[in-house]
């Protein structure tokens, strides 16, 4: 079996301690391209870590006093990194309730996928999210495979992602094949 792979920590000021008796029993997806239909991931690290520059792009000012984060990020090619702590609360979902449990930052853990409306999330996303999401669940045993679930479901008046191109039959398929969970994460490599 090879080495387990260090996911790169880069750290976000935008997180905050969840709340005392809180259980991380749920995994929320969504989909990100800053600017909007561009997949390199600069901006979407620059916009968690909080060094995003607003001029330099016309469609980046409208994110001028926008604080979020993610815990982690699934890159087009499958790369993954990490901005938050598991055990802190990153703030992805907003607004959001699931079965009448408001507020899923509390209680979830985010992870955004570059894509958007338009294209189809690559292979590598499939698979390295369904690998990431079976590290979380061996970590977090609360987290069953019909709690991994979107944005959309969450916030639907608000939210869109991850969307009509994320295929959740894809998805399971992807869930279902993943053997090796061979990822090491919330040690920061830095
Ligand atoms: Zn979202």
């Amino acid at each position: 079996m090879s080495a387990p792979k260090l996911i790169p920590f880069l750290p976000s000021p935008h997180y905050s301690a969840r709340p005392e008796q809180a259980v991380i029993d749920m995994i929320v997806l969504h989909a990100i391209s800053l600017p909007d239909g561009h997949f390199s991931t600069q901006y979407v690290f620059d916009l968690f870590q909080g060094n995003l520059d607003h001029q330099a792009q016309p469609n980046l000012a409208a994110l001028q006093d926008v604080q979020v984060s993610a815990h982690f990020v699934v890159a087009r090619n499958g790369e993954i990194t990490q901005f938050v702590h598991t055990p802190q609360r990153a703030w992805h979902a907003g607004e959001s309730s699931w079965q009448g449990k408001h507020d899923c930052n509390d209680y979830s853990i985010g992870i955004e996928m570059i894509g958007d409306e338009r294209q189809s999330f690559s292979q590598q996303q499939y698979t390295e999210t369904a690998r990431l999401c079976r590290c979380l669940m061996q970590k977090h045993p609360q987290i069953q495979q019909n709690r991994i679930i979107g944005h959309q479901d969450v916030a639907p008046t608000r939210k869109w992602d991850p969307g009509k191109q994320w295929s959740w039959a894809k998805f399971s398929r992807s869930f279902a094949h993943i053997q090796q969970q061979n990822l090491t994460f919330d040690r920061p490599s830095i």
